[in-house]
């Protein structure tokens, strides 16, 4: 097993494969000014096991796309569907994020979860703007940092992670300079950090350690989320995720 399918194996019991909730996801479906009593073509990028994809399967109409790059989030989202009756709700298609098989104009709404840093801000911003129609909508969370100035532990730990963590305003700007115009945007609170993603996942390494029968690579991965959730914990006054909502000018 490759330390990738360990850290598959570790979230896929997870409702929420990042930081987020249900509320937010409601909130800034509100942001985007759309009327969700009429019908809407919807893509949700990197959308995992669907947490969000389902808040949005029950309170829009229309077509509703998820995509992610792992068949095992994906038929998980699909078996969660069937339980709530949401099947043939939702269109699942397994694709990279920046190599997507649809038109150019397909969407009235890309939405994208805790998702774009896996290509960059900058480059999704850019490449998904082709398939959203005129005037439609990007609904995206990015990390972000809170402050103009930070410690050098933490500071360091993302110059490594995620080198294109920026500020609110670099964030503003990156949206702007790719063809949106910003309709509005929040930070995501201390609980859908927490309650929602690390502390289900933490309660979850005990089975993960046993069912690895403790490999060293098991322990490395759980060590590896142990220091991100620590790391939170302590400097969570300077970052969090922005969730962004701009209309494609
Ligand atoms: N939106 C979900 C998942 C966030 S985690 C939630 O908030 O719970 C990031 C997701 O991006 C994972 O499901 C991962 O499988 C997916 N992903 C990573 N690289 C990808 C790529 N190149 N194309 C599509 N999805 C990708």
């Amino acid at each position: 097993m490759t330390s990738l399918e360990a850290v598959i194996d570790l979230h896929l019991g997870q409702e929420r494969l990042g930081p987020g909730s249900g509320e937010d996801t409601l909130r800034a479906l509100q942001l985007t000014g759309l009327d969700t009593a009429k019908p809407l073509c919807i893509a949700d990028i990197g959308c995992g096991t669907g947490a969000q994809t389902t808040v949005l399967a029950k309170n829009t109409t229309g077509s509703l796309t998820a995509i992610d790059l792992f068949p095992d989030f994906l038929a998980r989202l699909e078996s969660g569907l069937s339980e709530k009756n949401l099947q043939g709700r939702v269109q699942c298609v397994q694709a990279s994020m920046d190599n997507l098989p649809f038109e150019k104009e397909a969407f009235d709404l890309i939405w994208s979860e805790g998702a774009i840093y896996n290509i960059g801000f900058r480059a999704g911003l850019e490449y998904w703007r082709q398939f959203l129609k005129s005037g439609g909508i990007i609904a995206v969370s990015e990390i972000t940092w809170l402050t103009n100035s930070r410690p050098l532990e933490i500071e360091k730990f993302w110059a490594e992670a995620y080198p294109e963590i920026g500020t609110l305003d670099q964030k503003l700007q990156d949206l702007k300079s790719a063809g949106y115009e910003v309709k509005g945007h929040f930070f995501l609170s201390e609980s859908s950090w927490i309650d929602n993603y690390y502390q289900p996942i933490a309660a979850n390494f005990s089975a993960f350690l046993d069912r690895h029968k403790h490999s060293e690579m098991a322990i490395a991965v759980v060590r590896e989320h142990e220091e991100e959730f620590e790391l939170y914990r302590k400097f969570k006054n300077y970052y969090s995720y922005g969730f962004y909502i701009a209309q494609k000018l």
